[in-house]
């Protein structure tokens, strides 16, 4: 219980690998607030099976107000934020001169923003308590590109030096910032890309699974929510006091090709 008695905020943990990051949190000890759009239920019963208190807040991560009001809300409930889980994510798949501008600028301020303003609201009470942990999901395309995925490889690309600037600017105290670059996972934001995948190459979607991992990831498998909540929960532990700045990869080795 490693982190009992402390607080974590995940923005989109009502599903995928921000779930997978909440419930591996909670069975550490931490209380949760969660974050994202869908059902919040079900994912709220799944994380208070651990014992722990969780609190949902509704607020839409591409709107400065609305985060801010989560950070109150995460104050009033539960003191403040230990640990800040920055996840929530969209993607939009086009060539540049085809991309709709306003899918450019939700990504931008969904996948890069709206952990500027976490982040400047969550240090304060880190730093009086010196103690905190900053996580960033980015993605394997935080580090290098791939076609058609304009403006979420630069959120991205930005979300990885945002964790550096946190992490120096954060460098004498107890709080650390830190990346994780997952490759593919299976969740309802890959599946889309591989169902557009099957229905563009009138193939099945075993077949597009197939394709989408063997193009990128040498593995052939998908790094799961779990193995990434692991990765986080290994960032909380004494282990990890003096990891600050590093975007790290989970991603069958696609960035080391
Ligand atoms: P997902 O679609 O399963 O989950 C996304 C979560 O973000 C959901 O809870 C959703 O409600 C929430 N969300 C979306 N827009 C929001 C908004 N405006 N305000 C609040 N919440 C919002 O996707 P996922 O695959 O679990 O993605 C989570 C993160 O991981 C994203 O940042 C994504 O870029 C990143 N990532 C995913 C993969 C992958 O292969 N799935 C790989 C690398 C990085």
């Amino acid at each position: 219980m490693a982190l009992k008695g402390k607080t974590a905020l995940v923005t989109g943990s009502t599903s995928g690998i921000g779930l997978g990051i909440a419930t591996a949190l909670a069975r550490a000890g931490a209380n949760i607030v969660m974050n994202g759009f869908g059902d919040h239920e079900g994912p709220k019963a799944q994380i208070t099976a651990h014992g722990v208190r969780a609190e949902y807040h509704g607020a839409d991560m591409s709107k400065p107000a609305e985060i801010e009001a989560m950070m109150k809300f995460a104050a009033e409930k539960f003191g403040g934020v230990d640990v800040l889980v920055n996840n929530a994510g969209i993607q939009h798949v086009a060539p540049i001169e085809s991309f709709p501008p306003e899918r450019w600028d939700a990504i931008i301020a969904i996948n890069l923003s709206s952990a500027f303003h976490t982040t400047r609201l969550a240090i304060p009470y880190m730093r009086e308590k010196n103690w905190g942990r900053i996580i960033n999901i980015a993605s394997a395309h935080g580090l290098v590109a791939s076609k058609e995925k304009s403006a979420y490889v630069a959120a991205k690309h930005g979300i990885v030096g945002l964790t550096k600037v946190t992490a120096l600017e954060l460098a004498t105290t107890g709080v650390t910032a830190n990346a994780i670059c997952p490759g593919w996972v299976l969740t309802p934001l890959v599946q889309k890309q591989i169902d557009a995948r099957a229905a563009s190459e009138n193939i099945s979607v075993e077949q597009a699974t197939k394709e989408l991992l063997g193009e990128k990831e040498p593995s052939l498998q998908f790094t799961t929510p779990e193995q990434l909540g692991g990765l986080a929960l290994f960032f909380c532990t004494p282990a990890a006091d003096n990891v600050r700045g590093q975007a790290w990869a989970h991603d069958g080795g696609w960035t080391a090709q």
